[in-house]
């Protein structure tokens, strides 16, 4: 029976899919399911930013020699 066939929407495309033999489940393709991981990754990618630590030493400043 080919209807016993999962089908479910691909989250990222809404096509379709049929999971048994799909290697890409939940996506449809691997064109999704790397576009569902790019997403992901550009997400990770935003580190909140620091405050940049002040440079509160003044040995680095030039002290005139007599
Ligand atoms: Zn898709």
């Amino acid at each position: 029976m080919l209807t016993s066939m999962t089908l479910r929407p691909c989250p990222i495309c809404r096509t379709p899919t049929a999971w048994e033999g799909n290697a890409f489940k939940p996506f449809c393709s691997e064109r999704c399911r790397l576009r569902d991981l790019g997403a992901w990754s550009t997400e990770s990618y935003r580190i909140p930013e620091k405050p940049q630590e002040e440079h509160g030493e003044g040995w680095s400043e030039a002290i005139p020699e007599e």
